[in-house]
Order: C-alpha cells, then sequence, then structure tokens
C-alpha cells in the first residue's frame, strides 16, 4: 500500500504520441532510457557505456512530467510503479529500512520497470542539517543506498524516475547521481507547441469542422499542457448543460473556448 500505482505496459494507455510537443525531452529518453531497456546487449561491453539507473524530470508544474513518464514505460516495454515523495514521508515515518527494501524487492521482479518518484524533493530532498529529522535522513540514506545497491543486472531494467518542481532543493548527492541525466521541461510553450498539445486533447471530439486550432493557440500564450487540457474540460462541460436544456448534439465551438480564455488566463 505505499505505492500508488503499478501498471503493466500495455495497461498503461499512453505513448510518446499522446504527448504533444517536448520533442527534445522524448528524444533524449529515447537514447537514455527506451534504447538502453529494449536493447540492454548494446550496453554489456566496456567500462564507460553504461545504462542510467537514474533520470530527474524538472520543470513546472502541468508541463506533462507525469504524462511523460507514463508515455515512457509504455514505449520502453517496462512496468511502471508510481509513487509521491509528500506521501511516502508521512507513510514511511519510522518504518523506511523495510520499505524501501520492499519496494527494491518488488521492483526487482517487475523488471524492467519504471519507478515513478513524483515530488521526489520530499524524499531526496537537501539535508537539512541539525535541524533534520532522524527519519527523514534515515529515509532518504536507505533509499539511496538501495538505489546504489542495485546488482549491474538488475541497473539496467530498473530506473528510478524522479520529477520536480524544485530541483535545486534536491540533495547534492542525488544531484551527482544524475549527472547527464536531467531533463528539463520548459514553461513557455510556443504557439505551434500549443497547438500540437490542443490537437491530442481534442483528438476525440466532437469537433465543427472549421475548428480553428491556430486561433485558439495564438490565443493562449503563457498556457500550459495542463491549462490547456483544463481550458478545454471547462469548455465541454458547456455543450452538455445545453444538450441537457435543449437535448442538442454535442459540438465544440471555438467561441466558447474563447470566452473561457479570457476567464481562465493566468497573467
Ligand atoms: P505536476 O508537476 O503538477 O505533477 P506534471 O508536469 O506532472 O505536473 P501532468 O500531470 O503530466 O503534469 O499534466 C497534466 C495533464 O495536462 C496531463 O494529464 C495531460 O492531459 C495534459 N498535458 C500536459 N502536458 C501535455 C502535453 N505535452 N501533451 C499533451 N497533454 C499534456
Amino acid at each position: 500500500n505505499f505505492v500508488s500505482a503499478v501498471v503493466a505496459p500495455g495497461e498503461i494507455g499512453v505513448k510518446f504520441n499522446d504527448v504533444g510537443a517536448l520533442e527534445e525531452v522524448k528524444k533524449a529518453l529515447n537514447e537514455l532510457v527506451i534504447l538502453p531497456m529494449r536493447r540492454p546487449e548494446l550496453y554489456s561491453h566496456g567500462n564507460l557505456l553504461r545504462p542510467c539507473k537514474g533520470i530527474l524530470l524538472f520543470g513546472p508544474p502541468g508541463t506533462g512530467k507525469t504524462l511523460l513518464a507514463k508515455a515512457l514505460a509504455t514505449e520502453a516495454g517496462a512496468n511502471f510503479i508510481s509513487i509521491t515523495g509528500s506521501t511516502l514521508t508521512s507513510k514511511w515515518f519510522g518504518d523506511a529500512e523495510k520499505l524501501t527494501k520492499a519496494l527494491f524487492s518488488f521492483a526487482s521482479k517487475l523488471a524492467p520497470v519504471i519507478i515513478f518518484v513524483d515530488e521526489v524533493d520530499s524524499l531526496l530532498g537537501a539535508r537539512g542539517g541539525s535541524f533534520e529529522h532522524e527519519a527523514t535522513r534515515r529515509r532518504r540514506n536507505e533509499f539511496m543506498a538501495a538505489w546504489d545497491g542495485l546488482r549491474s543486472k538488475d541497473s539496467q531494467r530498473i530506473l528510478i524516475l524522479g520529477a520536480t518542481n524544485r530541483p535545486f532543493d534536491l540533495d547534492d548527492a542525488v544531484i551527482r547521481r544524475l549527472p547527464r541525466r536531467q531533463v528539463c521541461f520548459r514553461k513557455y510553450l510556443d504557439a505551434e507547441n500549443r497547438m500540437k498539445i490542443l490537437r491530442i486533447i481534442l483528438n476525440r471530439e466532437n469537433l465543427e469542422s472549421d475548428f480553428q486550432f491556430d486561433k485558439l493557440a495564438n490565443a493562449t500564450e503563457g498556457y500550459s499542457g495542463s491549462d490547456l487540457k483544463n481550458l478545454c474540460i471547462a469548455a465541454a462541460y458547456r455543450p452538455v448543460e445545453e444538450l441537457l436544456e435543449e437535448e442538442k448534439v454535442i459540438q465544440f465551438n471555438f467561441f466558447f473556448l474563447h470566452d473561457l480564455h479570457s476567464l481562465l488566463y493566468r497573467a
């Protein structure tokens, strides 16, 4: 009960094609994770070429880190275990050693597997000096020791994928373990990338034939992927209300979205 989800690759239901924009991030993850998990033999010779044990995704909220983590597991053909740093800090209080061992032994049975640690700064945050609680220190040390202790066979098939909005709060020792493995999500998307994301979000909706994606993309400057999704959800509710009143066919209308833009716009 200490993990939020365990999903097999075929059941995740999200692929790279469902993630709009973020092309550079997808390219980096292809080289760092998908190839090593799908073709481990390419990494089995020499000392320098090693698949990585951990990657850090960092960027502002709602930029698609969780969505991408799931899609990555599908693309890599890996099981997906999801845990949340802040939940763990309360659940693991006092039981860090036992639960860390359970997590890693569970993972090695499920390998190839991606362990997604959302809010990783809560679990592996910087040392708090003499004010730090003993349990916090132990939890971090146990996790790092188990991570370091992955046998080389397992290290090709178990990946820790941390996500954070606060990369500067992470412990230095964690950052050192991820030298070239940090992938940044930029806050601002340009109109072209917003349009790509809108096309994915509205992919299965019954849109008007002349729906103007470009107009909506231009009108949503400063929106993250998650803001765009929320905007579309809010717009989708209005025809449902009308349907109930007038029993009309649900149809998206650009002007609903455009009205909502002024309500939801975040400076
Ligand atoms: P947080 O830091 O708050 O956990 P996050 O970066 O993990 O946020 P997600 O939870 O992945 O963000 O994004 C929320 C939702 O926004 C996604 O489920 C998806 O519907 C939509 N979304 C965000 N980015 C994209 C994207 N690049 N392409 C398609 N949909 C996106």
